[in-house]
């Protein structure tokens, strides 16, 4: 059997992690999880997580640790984890990260890689309200990654949406928790010798390249 492969994926809000992490769970044959996605899933299936996680995220607050760790070690025991997983979202605080380390030396693995995708405040603005949702999780941008057809999903042909938490106001207070709770961990990464800084302003087959050679090269 394969040795299991882990990559987090950091960077802020808007950066473009959901994007590339679809695209390199497809080429490494590897799950996509993305914590935002899952919490998303429980709200529109109204669980009671859901709705608990519904109060933090319509303010832009980070859903509870203790919470957010027992959703992923649920979802990291199913077998389609077997092989590993692309992390998208998840670890988001210090806290989170060394329950991450827990969790995979179950796997008898640790994190294979980290890249950060850096972009500058104010193109995650932009990137954020001109993003268009699918329900079934893909994602596009009205100027960067439009669907054929505006507001419908290429691929299922459903109507497209915009999150609530994609607002302007709740956009900048992501940010700034972003800074406060989560940047940390670019150290907490840098120290493992596991961080790889990646330019997230180019173009979006750009960056799936860099952080492909990245993920060669760890
Ligand atoms: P995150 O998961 O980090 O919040 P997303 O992957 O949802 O970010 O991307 C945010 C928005 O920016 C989406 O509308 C997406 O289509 C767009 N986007 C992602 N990567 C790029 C890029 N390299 N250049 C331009 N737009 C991008
Ligand atoms: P995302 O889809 O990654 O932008 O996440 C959307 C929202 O879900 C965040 O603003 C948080 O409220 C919540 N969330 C997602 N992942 C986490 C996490 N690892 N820890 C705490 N809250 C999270």
């Amino acid at each position: 059997m394969k040795t299991p492969l882990f990559i987090v994926l950091l960077g802020p809000p808007g950066a473009g992690k959901g994007t590339q992490a679809k695209r390199l769970a497809q080429a490494l044959g590897l799950v996509h999880i993305s914590t935002g996605d899952l919490f998303r899933e429980h709200l529109k299936n109204e669980t009671v997580l859901g709705q608990l996680a519904q109060s933090f995220m319509s303010k832009g607050e980070l859903v509870p640790d203790d919470v957010t760790i027992k959703m992923v070690e649920e979802r990291l025991a199913q077998p389609d984890c077997e092989q590993g997983a692309v992390l998208d979202g998840f670890p988001r605080t210090p806290a989170q990260a060394e329950s991450l380390q827990d969790l995979l030396s179950q796997f008898g693995v640790g994190v294979k890689v980290a890249p950060l995708i850096a972009v500058p405040d104010d193109v995650l603005v932009e990137r954020l309200s001109g993003r268009w949702m699918s329900t079934s999780g893909r994602v596009y941008h009205a100027l960067y990654n439009p669907p054929a057809v505006k507001w419908i999903d290429d691929v299922d042909g459903s109507e497209l949406y915009q999150r609530d938490d994609d607002k302007p106001e709740t956009v900048r207070h992501r940010i700034e928790v972003y800074r406060e709770q989560t940047a940390p961990l670019i150290d907490y990464f840098l120290k493992k010798g596991l961080l790889v800084e990646i330019d997230g302003t180019q173009a979006i087959d750009c960056v799936t390249e860099n952080l492909m050679k990245a993920v060669k090269e760890a």
